[in-house]
This record gives C-alpha cells, structure tokens and sequence, in this order.
C-alpha cells in the first residue's frame, strides 16, 4: 500500500479506513495479530482484513459490517490525527488547479502542519517530482516524517525543521511552485522567491484574515510577482423547489405533429409536451442560493513570478 499507487489487497502494515458510514470512518495500522474495535464488533486484522481486497464488506464479531477503504490523501484529509489547523479538499483541489501542479513538479511547502496538504501535493507530483515541507516545530516535523515513511512516499519528500521565515526552504531555484500556510506569510515571499525556479514559477498563501492578505499581496508586488490574485473557495447551498411557470404559446406549430417528435398518441399524459401545452403551465424544478455562504476557511492569494 502507498498513498501514491493502488494495490488490490490489504498487506500487514499497511493504513486502511474502515469506513462505517460517509460521516464515520477511521484510519488504522494493519498489523498482524491486531484487533480494532468498531461499534459493530472486533475486527481482527490477521483473518478480516490481511489478503482481502481493499473495498471488501468486512463482518465484525456482533454480525455488523464496514467497509475497508484504499487510502488516498482525500480519505487522509477527511481522517488525519489533527496537529494543526488543516486545508481541507476543496482549498487542496484549488491549490492544486492554480499552482498547476503536474507529475514531476517540484514544490515548496510552509508549515507542514498535519500534512493534509503535503499527502495531495505528493501525490499530485509522483512519481518524478520532489515536495519539500519546512515545518518550524520539532514534534510536528518528526511526526509527518513519520507518517510519510508509513505511507510509502518518504521517496517522493524532504521534511525540514526550520523557520521559512528566518531559514527559507534550504533549496534555491528549483522549485515550480511554493505554498505557504503560516501567520506571517510576507516574512517568507523572498525566500519563496529564491526558491523559484530562475524562469518563474507559481506562488499560493493561504491566511484566514483578509488584513494578512493584505500585507503578503505588499510583499509579493515588492518582490516582483505578477498577477497577483485573492480567491475564497466557498460552497453554496440551493434550496430545490417545485414552482409552476407559463408556457409560450407555440400556436398551429406546437400541435402540428409533423417531424418534431411531438407525440399525440399520448395526450392524456398531462406531463407529456402534449398534456402541458394544453394546461398552459409546466412544474420546474428551480434552485434557489441561500443568501449566506457559510465554511469560510480563509484566502487564497496565487501569484507569478515571471523571468522577465
Ligand atoms: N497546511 C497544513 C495542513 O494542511 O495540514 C497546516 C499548516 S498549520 C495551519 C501551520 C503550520 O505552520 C504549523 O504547524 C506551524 O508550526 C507552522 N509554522 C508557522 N510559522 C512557521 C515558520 N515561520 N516556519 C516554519 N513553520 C511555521
């Protein structure tokens, strides 16, 4: 099992989600002789999961059932161990789409945080491109470096233990892109600057108060980058009603039956395009937005460092 590659069947040490239901499911470490509780029942890993194939209906011992998911970092994002903050997948598929990450992308990251974001980028730039994550405390560092070896994708990532703001990214004139999620982002856009590739690149900040994007927008013009950008990525909800609406009059047209596909044989259908001209009105189906749009994680500041 990696995060970056799939594989039919559930080997010991590798990480699962035992998915119970879309708002309840778990990660767990698959080890030989293991048990997991679940409200269904034990799961005991060397006869219930080891050589089953991921996607199996699972029977726990009180006779209930989960199903045993192939992890992939949306799976992760949705069921990491917080450390941090996180981004969730819709900021992720945004970053992803601007930066215009690819297969053999080179990215900088800042801070690593719980890595939520570290697992789409690394996934996103396998197999030949390179992350490398600079996170300032030692414990959140250690921890993702961890959980990227469990992962199987410590290959494809550098972790580093530095302040980006006072350090950079310990890598100059490499990278495609650079990501920063800290508080002080505009301490940070030189050094993302140098490590930029010398024919440019792509430069995203993230922060949750529009006074900090503010400042990062300063820093980034300072240093030359062009076309700069703030995006929020926000869901709207609509409210799906019925409602009724007039129809035109189509005239001698409409019940001419020549040719158009209009079906006399059915007039007794009132929601037959016969039955609805007759009655003059048809049901729709009409979205209403709420007005309010709620989820607000923060900003998305995207920049271009140009060549020129
Ligand atoms: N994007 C991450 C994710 O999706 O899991 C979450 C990042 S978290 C909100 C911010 C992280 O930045 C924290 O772990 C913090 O320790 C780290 N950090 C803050 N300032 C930093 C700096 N100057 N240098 C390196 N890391 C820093």
């Amino acid at each position: 099992m990696s995060f970056v590659e799939y594989r039919d069947t559930i080997k010991d040490g590798d990480t699962a989600i035992v998915f119970l239901g879309h708002e309840s499911m778990f990660p767990v470490k698959v080890q030989h002789g293991g048990k997991t509780q679940t409200k269904y029942g034990v799961i005991r890993h060397s006869t219930d999961l080891i050589g089953k194939r991921y996607g199996s209906k699972v029977t726990c011992s009180k006779g209930g059932w989960v199903f045993i998911l192939h992890p992939t970092p949306e799976l992760w994002t949705m069921n990491l161990p917080h450390r941090t903050q996180i981004l969730y997948s819709t900021d992720i598929s945004l970053i992803t789409m601007m930066l215009e990450l690819k297969p053999g992308s080179i990215v900088c990251e800042s801070g690593t945080g719980s890595g939520s974001l570290s697992h789409a980028i690394i996934r996103t730039v396998a197999p030949t491109g390179h992350l490398y994550t600079v996170e300032f405390h030692q414990q959140r560092a250690e921890k993702a470096e961890e959980e990227f070896q469990e992962h199987k994708v410590e290959h494809l990532v550098t972790v580093k233990n530095q302040d980006v703001c006072k350090n950079g990214f310990g890598v100059s004139n490499v990278a495609d892109a650079v990501f920063l999620d800290i508080p002080s982002p505009w301490e940070a856009i030189g050094h993302a600057k140098s490590a930029l590739k010398i024919e440019g690149g792509r430069i995203c900040s993230f922060s949750p108060c529009i006074e900090q994007v503010q400042r990062t927008c300063l820093a980034m013009e300072e240093h030359g980058f062009t076309e700069i950008n703030t995006l929020e990525s926000l869901l709207r909800v609509y409210n799906v009603r019925t409602v009724s609406l007039q129809i035109p009059d189509l005239g001698k047209a409409a019940e001419d039956n020549s040719g158009t596909g209009f079906d006399s044989s059915n007039q007794s259908n009132p929601e037959s395009l016969y039955g609805i001209l007759q009655q003059g009105t048809a049901q729709f189906k009409s979205g209403v937005p709420l007005k309010e749009m709620v989820g607000h994680t923060g900003y998305l500041t995207f920049a271009t460092k140009s060549l020129f």
